[in-house]
């Protein structure tokens, strides 16, 4: 049976009258940047985090990159991040002018592991980014303890944890900002690139929608160069519909989770573990396979689909051949990378379409 990794056609179906109406409704008053439809997206999407603020973007990448700017972060400086992610989280880190530095991950959360943080702190650290991988949220409670010790900012990378709560608060609560994405395959996507940060510091809000929007609050008054970050109106017009739905559509998600959990051969393949501190929402279903790469081509044969969150770690990557990493170490990043497999996810799947990846994944393994 043909299982595709997601399938946003059923998801858009479900929900097909209000989005037609409400993107008539963005066209009909021609209100195409900023303006109503975004301020409503933003403050509905801060009220759903629980933060004081929300600033739209036009991707997760530039949200990154404008909570970085907002809060300091600038040439000479050095971020801690992690390898095992999209370069999304690191290539706002060079275009603010600092340098990437990665530290390894836990080998059960694949997440930041908070006991290496320390050790990688130079005079020169000003942030760490942790990313919530797969939408299970670090251990954010200690990464902003090591950070308060040290005078650091916290930026959270939550482009993959919409909905995802630590001790049932959500991204943007401990950090000093977080930042989503909305690409259209996240678990809250729009229908082309989107983003914001949410914050509860006022200041950085006020830089933020400065910096996204020409470095100007008002028409034809800049206050300094900014960028063009902005979100725009259609896509806070699809993101204020699909909000309402994104808790019912996570749980869908962690139904399908909880279901492989149970019934994947645990012999064979490691199941995600779930830290109970962390309410994870599961964009990615990621496990562990010995012969990854053979067990992946049995499933296409069966027309399963199924990716890598990710291959290649960061640190190998030609992109970052001049960090000189090779044989950092990133040891537990790079012995999960050859690995990983994940299993198709999304709200609208069949309990037959997960009973068919069970059933073809215990086959093969
Ligand atoms: C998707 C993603 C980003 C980047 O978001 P875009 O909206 O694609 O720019 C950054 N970090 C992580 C972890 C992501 O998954």
């Amino acid at each position: 049976m043909k299982t595709p990794f997601n399938d946003l056609k059923r998801e858009y179906k479900s929900i097909q009258a209000d989005i037609d109406a409400k993107i008539k409704a963005v066209i009909d008053n021609t209100a195409f940047i900023k303006g109503v439809y975004c301020k409503e997206f933003e403050d509905d999407f801060a009220s759903y985090c629980g933060t004081s603020f929300c600033v739209g973007s036009s991707s997760g990448t530039t949200a990154i990159h404008l909570a970085l700017m907002a809060f300091g972060i600038e040439k000479g400086d050095e971020v801690i991040t992690v390898s095992n992610t999209f370069i999304g989280t690191t290539e706002p880190i060079t275009h603010a002018g600092a340098k990437i530095v990665f530290v390894d991950i836990d080998e059960k959360t694949y997440n930041i592991d908070p006991q290496l943080i320390e050790s990688a702190i130079t005079p020169k650290t000003k942030a760490i980014v942790p990313v919530h991988l797969y939408g299970q949220m670090v251990n954010i409670e200690s990464v902003c303890k090591i950070a308060k010790k040290h005078d650091l900012i916290v930026i959270e990378d939550a482009a993959q944890a919409v909905g995802g709560e630590y001790k049932e608060r959500k991204a943007g609560y401990y950090g000093d900002a977080a930042c989503f994405s909305f690409y259209p395959g996240k678990n809250l996507g729009a229908y082309g690139d989107a983003g914001c940060v949410v914050t509860n510091d006022e200041k950085a809000a006020r830089q933020m929608r400065m910096l996204a929007d020409h470095g100007r609050l008002s028409k034809y008054e800049h206050e300094m160069e900014g960028y063009n970050y902005r979100m725009d109106a259609l896509q806070a017009a699809v993101l204020t519909i699909k909000l309402k739905h994104i808790d019912d559509w996570n749980n869908s998600r962690k139904k399908v989770a909880h279901f492989y959990s149970e019934h994947l051969n645990k012999e064979k393949v490691s199941v995600p573990y779930e830290d109970p501190d962390s309410n994870h929402c599961f964009h990615i279903y990621c496990t562990r396979v010995n012969d990854r790469d053979s067990v992946m081509s049995k499933l296409k044969e069966k027309e399963v689909s199924s990716g890598i969150h990710y291959p290649i770690p960061l640190h190998l990557q030609l992109a970052y051949e001049h960090l000189d990493l090779n044989g950092s170490d990133l040891k537990n990043t790079e012995k999960i990378a050859g690995e990983i497999l994940s299993l198709p996810i999304f709200p609208f799947m069949t309990q037959e379409e997960i009973e068919y990846v069970v059933e073809s994944v215990n086959k093969v393994v």
